[in-house]
């Protein structure tokens, strides 16, 4: 069966060339993915409320109210796609049993009865409701199929080239199989490639969203942990919420740590009262420097923005300065742009860190 061998690494360097890999928000630490384990095998989460439809219908209504609003300012501001759509496409309830919500490619937000039905509270519903329209802000449904395009294109390419080298020239059978074996795997890989990258965003907006409506990030732990486990999750499992395919997803723990961490860092930015993104990178920085820790991150809940600085080598000069090199990082919001340097800062004891 040689002919149905095309060279994944062919594919995969072709598919590179797809959407642009986001970063959203912050990195997890390796203590955040142990607390996600935690989470999923021992936790306690509260009960589901098994709402019956008219409670469903009602608490659906409270929170499309609080969270709709919120979710069209942060669209606005991080200049993202579809706003209008948030204020023009009323969410709907379907009778769909299953535990998943989705947007379709209208923009129009869709909770299943099922996820209603099974939800600990409103602010869970809430978490997952921003989650949707964080796909909507980063046009994740537009993206998706753009990549699925590319990806069939690039299989399509090695499928042909491959077959050039395998086949005999004159069996046309050959190169047809070929360039339709590759023009097939590489749709699948498109539209999968990217769709992992799609989820850590939509769940990076949706903690921006809660913070905008000033509902407690920790509602978006529990209902991943939730949904983690309804779908019979285990770490290192895959999860649903979004699309029905379940390996479009992240591993669940690794996308309960992220969340983890992006809470974190909009939490503390949220409580030192900074609004911009200088501020909040040179009180990390302060932290790095002073503290000793290895590395700090920063998120802003007002610009979506987010960094980390990390310290590379700490010593004493000749003159008895205390001295940090450190590296700093820093995305926008969509991840879009990514930027990093490296600084030195050294000072004399008692003064001010200066920068060199
Ligand atoms: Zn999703």
């Amino acid at each position: 069966m040689r002919r149905a061998i095309v060279p994944i690494a062919v594919l995969a360097s072709v598919l590179a060339a797809c959407s642009g890999v986001d970063r959203p928000g912050v990195p997890a630490t390796g203590a955040e993915r142990q607390e996600a384990r935690r989470l999923m095998e021992a936790s306690a989460i509260p009960r589901q409320r098994r709402l019956d439809e008219a409670a469903q219908h009602a608490s659906l209504a409270r929170v499309v109210r609080h969270i709709r609003p919120a979710a069209h300012r942060v669209c606005v501001r991080m200049k993202g796609a579809n706003c209008g759509a948030i204020l023009s496409r009323s969410p709907v309830r379907s009778h769909d049993r299953e535990i998943n919500a989705h947007v379709d490619g209208s923009h129009r937000v869709t909770m299943n009865a099922g996820l209603l039905h099974a939800s600990g509270s409103d602010e869970e519903i809430a978490a997952v409701l921003a989650h949707e329209y964080g796909h909507v802000i980063a046009d994740h449904v537009d993206k998706r199929m753009g990549d699925a395009g590319v990806g069939a294109l690039g299989g399509l390419l090695a499928g042909t080239l491959v077959g050039a080298v395998i086949c005999d020239r004159s069996d046309s059978d050959c190169m047809g199989d070929m360039a339709h074996t590759g023009g097939s795997m590489g749709l699948g890989i498109g539209a999968l490639a990217y769709s992992q990258q799609h989820e850590l965003e939509a769940d990076y907006y949706s903690a921006l969203i809660l913070a905008e409506a000033g509902v407690p990030l920790d509602a978006g732990e529990r209902m991943l942990t939730r949904l983690a486990r309804t779908a019979g999750g285990r770490p290192g499992g895959y999860g649903q919420l979004g699309v029905a395919m379940a390996r479009t997803h992240p591993a669940n723990d690794e996308r309960i740590a992220r969340w983890i961490a992006n809470r974190r860092a909009l939490e503390h930015a949220l409580a030192t009262g900074l609004t911009t993104d200088a501020g909040l990178a040179s009180e990390a920085r302060r932290r790095v420097l002073e503290t000793g820790l290895g590395e700090t991150r920063w998120a802003n809940p007002r610009t979506g923005h987010s960094g980390t600085i990390t310290a590379k080598k700490r010593w004493r000069s000749a003159a008895g300065e205390a001295c940090v090199s450190y590296g700093w990082k820093s995305w926008q919001a969509a991840g879009r742009a990514e930027t990093e340097g490296v600084e030195t800062a050294c000072r004399s004891p008692g003064g001010p860190w200066r920068v060199r």
